[in-house]
């Protein structure tokens, strides 16, 4: 049995190493000359850091990553605090594993950490595809070839597996853009930011931040309408100046954070419509590929490393019958991740409303959450952190199904 994987992202790199423990033979094939992630956070929650430690990166996170006390909604106007709700320690109690926020480019490090020349190939762009009863077969850019048993599609939101094997599927322009950097963590402490997850709403944009690299950087991110030219592209540099002007009248803490970024880059907001099918014969997406998804809940990697496990598990335990194997994966996962997909949708109107009535309800509704809840967990939290994969995959994930969000 040998597998192919298209793109080393986090969904590829994960998927690589739940076949590596279920000793599959398998190999990455990657566009990039190097594998580099351009800078920015990933909130990492437990449904997703469960899978990370099944695959052997524990210690490795536990060094890479910055463990936030909490969640703290606040209004990006006035300062006042909407809502807290609690982070490390109390999901590791309750749900079974950390919340960490981790550096993409480290993440990826310690996920590809071990992977011999053999496992990953750079400088390999995949072209076309294409597949028989017996297997697959894929053609790089350089006219080379692979073949193998089952292709699998990590390729991102641009993924070309789902184009030629899939659905074509333009995406949904949300006309808004995401300004991203990082800066020092002194410049961060001397304007008060602890170790938490800061989420700040105002008026048509918001802004979220927290620490990353076992707390050595400051990571932010800004969403909202935007007047600069933005692509879908994780290496647009974007202005200081022009981000500063969109957040005019933001409170100081959060505009001084724009001001002292280095390398800021923007992003163009685009999500895809959700799938219909994710398998078909030998060949099975993952990741963005999938369903691509606006980054309000903090769940694109989450969704495709909750992907990655089990679909390399499915194919350990369905090696005689790849189609049913890959079919039973399609199953297991489309509708949650395409739930995830359509929530995030939704929740951009949460954290950018504008409507004065509208604004007093969310916060009114917060404020009741505050006050109530038991645990203090959001039911969208408890329902997307109690996922366990392994229990998805040997149907014993009753738990999680009982939930609603
Ligand atoms: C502003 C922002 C903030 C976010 N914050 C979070 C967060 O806090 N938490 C979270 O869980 N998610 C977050 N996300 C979402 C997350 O970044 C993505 O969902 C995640 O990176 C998807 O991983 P992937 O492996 O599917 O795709 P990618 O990371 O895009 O990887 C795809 C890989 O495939 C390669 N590739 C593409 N085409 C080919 C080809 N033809 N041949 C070979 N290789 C190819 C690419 O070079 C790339 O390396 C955020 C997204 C944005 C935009």
């Amino acid at each position: 049995m040998r597998v192919i994987i298209v793109g080393c992202g986090i969904g590829g790199a994960t998927a690589a190493l739940a076949l590596q423990k279920a000793g599959i033979e398998h190999v990455v094939l990657e566009q990039a000359a190097e594998l580099k992630e351009v800078g920015a956070g990933l909130q990492l929650s437990p449904n997703a850091v469960r899978v990370l430690e099944w695959v052997g990166l524990s210690d490795e996170l536990a060094k890479i990553g910055a463990v936030p006390q909490a969640h703290l909604f606040i209004d990006g106007l006035s300062g006042e605090t909407l809502l807290q709700t609690p982070l490390m320690p109390k999901v590791r109690d309750f749900f079974g594993a950390p919340y960490y926020h981790a550096h993409r480019a480290e993440l990826l490090d310690i996920l590809t950490g071990a992977t011999t020349e053999r496992q990953l190939r750079l400088n390999a762009e995949v072209t076309s595809i294409s597949q028989n009863a017996d297997g697959v077969r894929v053609t790089l850019a350089d006219g080379s070839e692979e073949h193998g048993d089952v292709l699998i599609g990590a390729d991102g939101v641009h993924s070309v597996v789902r184009e030629q094997v899939f659905k074509p599927d333009p995406p949904r322009n949300t006309g808004c853009a995401a300004w991203r950097g990082l800066v020092p963590p002194d410049v961060a402490r001397d304007l008060g930011f602890e170790r938490n997850a800061y989420a700040y709403m105002a008026p048509h944009r918001c802004a979220v931040l927290y620490y990353v690299s076992g707390g050595e950087m400051f990571n932010w991110v800004g969403i909202g309408p935007h007047s600069e030219n933005a692509r879908e592209s994780w290496s647009q540099r974007g202005s200081n100046d022009a981000a500063l002007a969109e957040y005019a009248g933001w409170l100081p803490q959060v505009r001084d954070i724009i001001a002292e970024t280095e390398n800021l880059f923007m992003t163009s907001m685009r999500d895809r419509e959700p799938l219909e099918k994710w398998a078909d014969g030998r060949i099975a997406l993952l990741g963005d590929a999938a369903h691509a998804m606006l980054p309000y809940h903090a769940q694109g990697a989450g969704q495709s490393i909750e992907d990655a496990w089990v679909l390399a598990r499915c194919i350990e335990m369905g090696a005689s019958d790849i189609p049913a194997a890959l079919l039973k994966y399609q199953n297991l996962r489309i509708e949650r991740a395409n739930k995830v997909q359509m929530q995030s949708r939704q929740a951009e109107h949460m954290f950018q409303m504008s409507d004065a009535d509208e604004i007093a309800q969310r916060n009114a509704r917060f404020a009741k959450h505050q006050d109530s809840a038991p645990d203090g967990f959001p039911i969208g939290q408890r329902w997307l952190y109690s996922y366990d994969a392994e229990k998805a995959v040997t149907g014993t994930d009753e738990e999680w199904q009982a939930l609603s969000w």
